[in-house]
Protein backbone atom coordinates (compact mmCIF):
# COMPACT_ATOMS: atom_id res chain seq x y z
CA UNK A 1 0.00 0.00 0.00
CA UNK A 2 1.14 3.55 -0.86
CA UNK A 3 0.38 6.18 1.14
CA UNK A 4 -2.59 9.17 1.29
CA UNK A 5 -2.50 12.41 3.36
CA UNK A 6 -5.75 14.61 4.12
CA UNK A 7 -5.32 17.70 1.91
CA UNK A 8 -7.86 20.39 2.81
CA UNK A 9 -8.44 24.17 1.25
CA UNK A 10 -8.89 26.85 3.90
CA UNK A 11 -10.43 29.15 1.24
CA UNK A 12 -12.95 26.55 0.10
CA UNK A 13 -13.49 23.99 2.21
CA UNK A 14 -12.31 21.30 -0.50
CA UNK A 15 -11.12 18.02 1.24
CA UNK A 16 -9.26 14.98 -0.84
CA UNK A 17 -7.41 12.15 0.37
CA UNK A 18 -4.71 11.94 -2.73
CA UNK A 19 -1.09 10.28 -2.40
CA UNK A 20 -0.14 14.25 -3.39
CA UNK A 21 2.70 13.41 -6.00
CA UNK A 22 3.86 9.79 -7.44
CA UNK A 23 3.76 7.08 -4.83
CA UNK A 24 4.44 3.23 -5.44
CA UNK A 25 1.82 1.10 -4.80
CA UNK A 26 3.10 -2.72 -3.84
CA UNK A 27 3.81 -4.25 -6.90
CA UNK A 28 0.49 -2.67 -7.84
CA UNK A 29 1.41 0.34 -9.98
CA UNK A 30 2.95 3.85 -9.59
CA UNK A 31 -0.14 6.04 -9.44
CA UNK A 32 0.28 10.40 -9.74
CA UNK A 33 -2.05 12.66 -8.75
CA UNK A 34 -3.79 14.74 -10.79
CA UNK A 35 -6.09 17.89 -10.78
CA UNK A 36 -9.17 17.55 -13.17
CA UNK A 37 -10.30 20.77 -14.29
CA UNK A 38 -13.70 19.73 -15.44
CA UNK A 39 -14.46 17.84 -12.64
CA UNK A 40 -12.85 20.38 -10.30
CA UNK A 41 -11.72 16.92 -7.99
CA UNK A 42 -7.72 15.31 -6.98
CA UNK A 43 -7.68 11.97 -8.57
CA UNK A 44 -4.78 9.25 -7.77
CA UNK A 45 -4.36 7.88 -11.24
CA UNK A 46 -2.65 4.80 -11.86
CA UNK A 47 0.60 5.82 -13.89
CA UNK A 48 3.01 3.07 -14.07
CA UNK A 49 1.80 -0.89 -14.41
CA UNK A 50 4.36 -3.77 -13.85
CA UNK A 51 4.34 -5.78 -16.65
CA UNK A 52 5.90 -9.50 -16.40
CA UNK A 53 6.44 -11.44 -19.72
CA UNK A 54 7.60 -15.30 -19.72
CA UNK A 55 10.74 -15.59 -22.09
CA UNK A 56 12.82 -18.92 -23.13
CA UNK A 57 15.01 -18.30 -20.03
CA UNK A 58 12.68 -16.75 -17.70
CA UNK A 59 10.20 -13.79 -16.41
CA UNK A 60 11.07 -10.48 -18.28
CA UNK A 61 9.84 -7.42 -16.34
CA UNK A 62 9.40 -3.77 -17.41
CA UNK A 63 7.07 -1.04 -16.42
CA UNK A 64 4.10 -0.29 -18.73
CA UNK A 65 2.97 3.62 -18.51
CA UNK A 66 -0.58 4.25 -18.77
CA UNK A 67 -2.00 7.14 -20.94
CA UNK A 68 -3.21 9.42 -17.81
CA UNK A 69 -6.83 10.86 -17.64
CA UNK A 70 -9.55 11.59 -15.22
CA UNK A 71 -10.87 8.38 -14.29
CA UNK A 72 -14.33 9.87 -14.39
CA UNK A 73 -14.06 10.50 -17.86
CA UNK A 74 -11.80 10.60 -20.57
CA UNK A 75 -13.03 13.78 -22.20
CA UNK A 76 -11.82 15.35 -18.98
CA UNK A 77 -9.29 18.19 -19.25
CA UNK A 78 -7.00 17.93 -15.83
CA UNK A 79 -3.33 19.37 -15.00
CA UNK A 80 -0.40 17.83 -12.71
CA UNK A 81 -1.23 18.65 -9.21
CA UNK A 82 0.80 21.01 -7.58
CA UNK A 83 -0.75 21.55 -4.64
CA UNK A 84 -3.49 23.88 -5.63
CA UNK A 85 -7.16 23.54 -5.20
CA UNK A 86 -9.36 22.30 -7.98
CA UNK A 87 -11.93 24.42 -7.12
CA UNK A 88 -10.33 27.48 -6.41
CA UNK A 89 -6.93 27.25 -6.70
CA UNK A 90 -5.61 27.85 -3.59
CA UNK A 91 -3.13 26.87 -1.76
CA UNK A 92 -4.06 23.28 0.01
CA UNK A 93 -2.88 22.75 3.52
CA UNK A 94 -1.95 19.00 4.09
CA UNK A 95 -2.96 17.44 7.40
CA UNK A 96 -0.55 14.95 8.58
CA UNK A 97 -2.13 13.72 11.52
CA UNK A 98 -5.54 13.69 9.75
CA UNK A 99 -7.73 10.70 7.83
CA UNK A 100 -4.75 10.11 5.65
CA UNK A 101 -3.16 6.24 4.87
CA UNK A 102 0.47 6.81 6.52
CA UNK A 103 2.86 3.86 5.80
CA UNK A 104 3.26 1.68 9.07
ZN1 LIG B 1 -12.67 14.73 -14.16
ZN1 LIG C 1 -10.45 25.74 -2.58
Amino acid sequence: MGYQKEHNCPQCGYQAVVAGGPDAGMRRAYTLTISCVTCQELHDVEWLEPKYTSRGDGVAFSWRQRKLRCPESPDHEWEPFEGRCPVCSGDLSVNEEGAGVLWD
